[in-house]
Order: C-alpha cells, then sequence, then structure tokens
C-alpha cells in the first residue's frame, strides 16, 4: 500500500470510530461481521444508520451522496414517497399469506407491457430467479450444460459460482477460458455442466456448441457486464449470441437484475432490441424490496403450467414487496424518470471524462441509464481479462478519497458500478463531481509514480 492511499484510509478510520466499533462486536457473532461477503472489505465497513432521499449516514453521524443504493437494488432512491405510502398501506392489512391475492397478475401485466415476455412467476433475490431460469431452460430443452461468461455474476447458487473472479494463474486461454470454481463448498461436478465463454466473443460461444453437441441447454449472460465495474456489449453482439443459441437448439437467458430496472423503461431488451427467451429481473424493480422475477414466452413457461416443472416458495409475491413493487413500476420507473436519470447520469459521466482528461489519469469513465463507473485502464474494457488488470489500489485510493469527502461512489469493489436514483439532484452530481476534481489529481500521481516503479509520496 502507497503512503498516499495509506493516508486515506487512516483518515477514514478517524471519522468512523463507531463504524470501526460496531464491526469489532459484529465479528464475534457474524462471520466476517456481516451478512454477505461482499459487504466486508479492510480495514471495516461502514456500518449504516439511516437513509432518505440520495443520501445515508453512518453511525458516526457523517452523511454520504449514496451511489450504492444497495449494489444497485435502489433506483428509487431511499424511502420514497409512493414506495412508503404502498407498503404502510399494506401493513395493516397482513403481510404475508402463502396464497395468491390478485396483484401477482397486476404486477405481471407490468412486466409483460415493458419487457417482450408473456408470463412471470416472482421470488426474492435475483439468485432465486437465475436458479430457476437455468431449470426453466434445462425442463425446456431436456439438456443439462449452460454456459457464462467468464466473470458474469449472476447469484450464489452452484451453477453459476464458476468463473466469478478468476485468478490469472488459473483461467487459461482468453479464448477458451478454464472454467474455475469460485467457492469452497460448491458441488466438483458443477464444472461439468457449466461452461465457459469470453464475452464479446461469438467464436467463443460457436466453439463450445460445437464441442457439446446437443447438449447445452442455455447461454446465460449479462446483457452490460456490470460485475466487471461496466462492460458494454459490441454492436450486434447479443443478437449473434441469440442466433447461435437457437441454430444449436438452446435459449437465451438475459440477465436483467441490474440492467432491467436501471437501464431503461424497457430494460436492456429495449436498449439493444433484443428478445431473448428468458429474462430475470430483480434488485430496482423491488423499490427497497425483495422483489425479483423470471419470465418468457407463454410457450416456456408451459412446463410450469403444466407441472412439469416445480417452482415454489414461502414468501413469493408476499403482498408487502408486491405493493412496493407495483408503486415503483407505476410510479417511481416512469418514463419521466429515466429521461432525469439518464440526463444526470449523462452529466456525471461527461464530468469524470472532463476531469480525467485534465489531469492526466490513465482511466475512463463509461455508463448508460442509471449506471455509471469509473475505470482506471487505458481503453475500453471488452471482456473480463482487460478488466483484470484495473490497478486494485489506485482504484482504492479513490474510492476511500470520494468517501471521506462526503461521496459513496459506488459500492467498495472495484468490479461494481455507480447507480443514480430519481430522487438524485443536479446538486448531488455537482457536488459528486467537485469530489472527484479535488481527489484525481492525486490517483494522477499515485498512477505515474507506480508506472516509474517508485513509491508514491504522501500528496497533499
Ligand atoms: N444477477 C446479477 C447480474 C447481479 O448483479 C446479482 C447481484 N449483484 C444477482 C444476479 C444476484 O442477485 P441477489 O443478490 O439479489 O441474489
Amino acid at each position: 500500500m502507497y503512503p498516499a492511499l495509506q493516508k486515506e484510509i487512516e483518515t477514514y478510520e478517524k471519522r468512523t470510530p463507531q463504524s470501526r466499533e460496531a464491526h469489532h462486536r459484529a465479528v464475534r457473532r457474524v462471520p466476517l461481521g456481516v451478512a454477505s461477503n461482499y459487504r466486508y472489505y479492510p480495514p471495516y465497513p461502514l456500518f449504516v444508520r439511516e437513509g432518505h432521499g440520495s443520501s445515508i449516514t453512518d453511525v458516526d453521524g457523517n452523511q454520504y451522496i449514496d451511489h450504492n443504493l444497495c449494489y444497485g437494488a435502489l433506483m428509487a432512491g431511499h424511502c420514497h414517497p409512493a414506495v412508503m405510502q404502498a407498503v404502510e398501506e399494506r401493513l395493516r392489512i397482513g403481510t404475508l399469506f402463502g396464497m395468491p391475492h390478485g396483484m401477482e397478475l397486476e404486477l405481471a401485466e407490468e412486466i409483460c407491457a415493458r419487457y417482450p415476455v408473456d408470463m412471470v412467476r416472482f421470488g426474492n433475490s435475483g439468485s432465486e430467479v437465475t436458479m430457476h431460469s437455468l431449470r426453466l431452460a434445462r425442463a425446456v430443452t431436456g439438456r443439462g450444460k449452460i454456459i457464462k461468461m467468464e466473470g458474469g455474476y449472476h447469484g450464489g447458487h452452484d451453477a453459476i459460482s464458476v468463473s466469478v473472479k478468476p485468478k490469472g494463474d488459473q483461467f487459461g486461454d482468453p479464448e477458451n477460458p478454464t472454467p474455475v470454481v469460485s467457492s469452497a463448498g460448491v458441488l466438483k461436478g458443477t464444472t461439468d455442466a457449466t461452461l465457459v465463454a469470453p464475452f464479446n466473443n461469438l467464436p467463443g460461444v460457436e466453439r463450445l456448441f460445437a464441442r457439446h453437441p446437443g447438449e447445452i441447454a442455455a447461454v446465460l449472460l449479462e446483457p452490460i457486464m456490470m460485475n466487471i465495474a461496466f462492460c458494454m456489449p459490441d454492436e450486434g453482439y447479443l443478437q449473434g449470441l441469440l442466433e447461435i443459441a437457437h441454430k444449436h437448439g438452446a435459449l437465451l437467458i438475459m440477465d436483467e437484475v441490474k440492467t432491467g430496472a436501471k437501464l431503461a423503461w424497457g430494460g436492456a431488451c429495449e436498449y439493444f432490441n433484443v428478445k431473448p427467451d428468458i429474462i430475470c429481473l430483480g434488485k430496482s424493480i423491488g423499490g427497497g424490496f425483495s422483489l425479483a422475477a423470471f419470465a418468457a414466452s407463454r410457450e416456456i413457461m408451459d412446463v410450469i403450467a403444466t407441472q412439469k416443472m416445480f417452482h415454489a416458495g414461502t414468501y413469493n409475491t408476499n403482498p408487502v414487496v408486491m405493493a412496493a413493487g407495483l408503486a415503483t413500476f407505476r410510479h417511481v420507473l416512469t418514463r419521466d424518470a429515466y429521461s432525469h436519470v439518464d440526463r444526470l447520469n449523462r452529466k456525471l459521466v461527461d464530468g469524470y471524462q472532463r476531469i480525467i482528461g485534465k489531469t492526466g489519469l490513465v482511466a475512463y469513465s463509461d455508463g448508460a441509464g442509471a449506471n455509471g463507473a469509473l475505470l482506471l485502464y487505458p481503453q475500453r474494457i471488452r471482456n473480463y481479462r482487460d478488466w483484470y488488470h484495473v490497478d486494485e489500489d489506485v482504484w482504492t485510493h479513490y474510492w476511500f478519497a470520494m468517501v471521506n469527502r462526503g461521496v459513496l461512489a459506488q459500492p467498495y469493489w472495484w468490479d461494481e458500478q455507480w447507480t443514480v436514483s430519481v430522487q438524485h439532484t443536479d446538486k448531488d452530481i455537482d457536488y459528486h463531481l467537485q469530489v472527484f476534481e479535488e481527489v484525481a489529481p492525486a490517483l494522477a500521481t499515485a498512477q505515474q509514480e507506480r508506472a516509474a516503479g517508485a513509491p508514491a509520496a504522501v500528496s497533499q
């Protein structure tokens, strides 16, 4: 760790003693002191007290403009009034029945109006619905194997816990990546059924189909890879994948857990004009509540309708999250809201670009819809192998320096990105850019000194 980074971390520690104390206590009972491994980072994570609109306050009383927004699950921002009102009304008349109630149909209609699908099943998390989307593809095709992209994240279940963040000494040939299991405890045979392709590389997918004729049920991918910061598909790539999958009798599953609500009114399907066979939705569709869904054509969903495929869940469509989901679709994710977040996000990306140009930082900023990121890489990344070379220390320096000045620029980890909510304002974006302008010269200096091989001096 170089001195300027060390100094930012010391400042963080001075500003957040209550978080340190809370974390110290939590590790006694909660592994790593957090409820999801992503939430831990050294020296300790911020513990949060409350959130309103576009900001949160930590347990020390520090306020931050929040672009983490629960890993992008809050395009609504915190406590959106329309969502709060809908939920408060539901709280008084029953929160859980495990019986149908009619809001399923209402929300399914909202989803079918926006995305190219006919039928919907609901769940509670992105992981659940990507898991069931794979079961659905296998049930429909009668095949076992799936293809996922190297560096793609789709949740915590075994089938996709392969090549999520594989290391350089394991991942092999970039054209033909070695499948690498990403956690202890994942069933060993998983990698027999999960094949791994490089993103933005159609011949790589063709080769897998050629090697496993008649065995592959589906290709699963995020249309914009947002678990390697922000990586756009090449022009025509998604359409090409769809063609290849269909040519070989397989389905295309688009994981729109992040893009579905945040990229555009009709998600990535609308944005890229593509009609996948199955879509997965989650995160921001719930307006701050745990709502997810998978959806497809009537023909595909028929395997559930005819009871060949089983899908269930005690908490599915509980009235509280359904009320939140309906309010979110009807009052938050409106066409006007997309114009608002698009404009603010464009201002943020362009502002970053201007500051990058001025300071000579070797980096660029990219974004679409409500999301964007700073990428510490000389040119636009096209896949996981490009992203793998991002300088973690300089990124960590960026993150802590922003946090110390009141901007939670994105979730911790350089594989994430910022979200702009409907409750962010021009004032928030102006302040964010003002802080980045203050921080960027030190990052550029650190890059130069690291490139020259000298230990970076503490910059003031
Ligand atoms: N798919 C994608 C693209 C995701 O980014 C995530 C979570 N970051 C998931 C699935 C899993 O969602 P959840 O954490 O709600 O299980």
